[in-house]
């Protein structure tokens, strides 16, 4: 049987807060400053793709086509890089455009389009409708969240689970006609490193909805980011929404944001024609082309899907083991005394922890006064609001394994203590 931290009696209870809050007071006197909050490659992953910051080179510029990159034009991007991502994601070339840096500014766009202009679908735009609500899988992704907010979206909540979002939960949610559309991260799941079985993808595409206009976001940010040798299948959604009779269901995005250089990438959006054609005619609106230049380096640069994924197997060989020792220490310091649950993903870039209901925020206050800067207990629910308060974000990849190791054994510290906290006042 294994006696948890709930079940002490007080004197067992006194003795390990004692010792837990010795362990505390020591962490706080390092004095460190270190920092688990946000899911940036480390400056070691940076360096591997330097040399695109040589390309395209001086006398290259031309696209295959001809085309010369120096110039404006071209909205949906040049087919040198389309080309590439589309087979890399299994999708047919005609329905991906490549942009500028940021898949999220496009996602921003679009919510943006709908709301003011409606969707190609939409009887009004979206603005013009009593009440808008969103689909919310968590813990999800701070930033989607805050855009829905920000348009002021209802947003329900929808609980994971292994294999994708709570289905039945979803089915019952989407009969409200004011349910225009979902948030989700279908392949290592910012934060759970959850991946869509195959069953949830189609039903996700198969399933009726009332709004004749309902979005699926599917943000493929981590498709190919595995922490293994391994890449997991990419679902061709938009052909399984296709065949259902829900074709302009999904707008597919992704980005070489955590591939090559961040924030001076590639993005990429791929859906139907008729929602590419939709976004087109307000993107050219918007702007006159991407930067092709930027597009052709990273064509270049990659070469081909094969030289993509050996890229991706340099930043698992830097990642894994950060994640590894994260997982060990979790288990060293926390897995006697139930106290606390975590992911162990095979992909993306977060381990999502659980701890007792209650404390998160607590824990991440801990940490703080301690030096360790973790991301806000909640942030990974809509209005930062987690309502068990119990989820914490974890990001290994930005700091060097010997200052992860010390950051990763201050904050199982800080869980401990404030459980201990918790218990005591039971
Ligand atoms: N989507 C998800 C799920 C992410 O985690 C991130 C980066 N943290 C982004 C999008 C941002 O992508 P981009 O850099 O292409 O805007």
């Amino acid at each position: 049987i294994i006696v948890t931290l709930r079940d002490y009696d007080a004197e067992r209870l006194a003795a390990f807060t004692k010792d837990i809050n010795a362990k505390y007071d020591e962490l706080k006197a390092r004095n460190l400053t270190l920092d688990l909050t946000r899911g940036k490659p480390s400056a070691e992953q940076l360096d591997f793709s330097n040399a695109i910051l040589a390309l395209p080179g001086v006398d290259d510029y031309h696209a295959a086509d001809g085309t010369d990159c120096r110039n404006y034009g071209g909205l949906t991007g040049i087919k040198d890089i389309r080309a590439l991502w589309a087979e890399a994601l299994g999708l047919p070339v005609d329905n991906v455009i490549a942009g500028d840096a940021s898949s999220l500014n496009i996602m921003f766009d679009l919510i943006s389009f709908a709301f003011m202009f409606g969707t190609n679908d939409s009887e009004r735009p979206w603005r013009d409708e009593p009440k808008v609500k969103w689909l919310c899988p968590v813990p999800g992704y701070d930033r989607h969240f805050s855009i829905t907010e920000l348009f002021g979206f209802e947003m329900l909540h929808v609980p994971m689970t292994d294999d994708g979002p709570d289905m039945a939960v979803v089915k019952e949610l989407v009969k409200d006609p004011a349910v225009k559309g979902m948030w989700t991260v279908p392949i290592f799941g910012n934060p759970t490193g959850v991946t869509f079985s195959e069953a949830t993808c189609k039903e996700l595409a198969a399933m009726d909805t009332a709004a004749p206009d309902f979005r699926i976001i599917w943000d493929n940010a981590y498709a190919i980011h595995t922490l293994t040798d391994e890449f997991p299948v990419v679902y061709n959604v938009l052909e399984l929404s296709a065949a259902a009779g829900h074709p302009n269901r999904f707008w597919f995005m992704s980005s070489t944001s955590k591939i090559t250089h961040a924030g001076s990438g590639v993005s990429f959006f791929a859906s139907s024609t008729a929602n590419l054609d939709w976004y087109a005619s307000y993107a050219n609106i918007r702007g006159i082309g991407p930067n092709k230049i930027n597009q052709l380096a990273h064509a270049k640069y990659f070469q081909d899907v094969a030289g993509l994924k050996a890229l991706m197997q340099k930043h698992a060989g830097s990642l894994a083991p950060k994640f590894e020792r994260v997982l060990t220490i979790l288990e060293e310091r926390l897995g006697d005394y139930g106290v606390a649950t975590w992911t162990k993903p095979k992909g993306g870039y977060f381990i999502s922890l659980d701890v007792v209901d209650g404390t998160a925020s607590r824990v991440v206050e801990l940490a703080k006064e301690a030096g360790i800067a973790l991301t806000a207990a909640g942030s990974s629910y809509p209005l930062k609001q987690d309502p068990n308060d119990r989820n914490i974000r974890l990001a290994p990849s930005l700091p060097p394994v010997s200052e992860l190791e010390i950051a990763m054994d201050g904050v199982a510290t800080c869980v401990l203590k404030a459980a201990a906290e918790k218990a005591a006042a039971s």
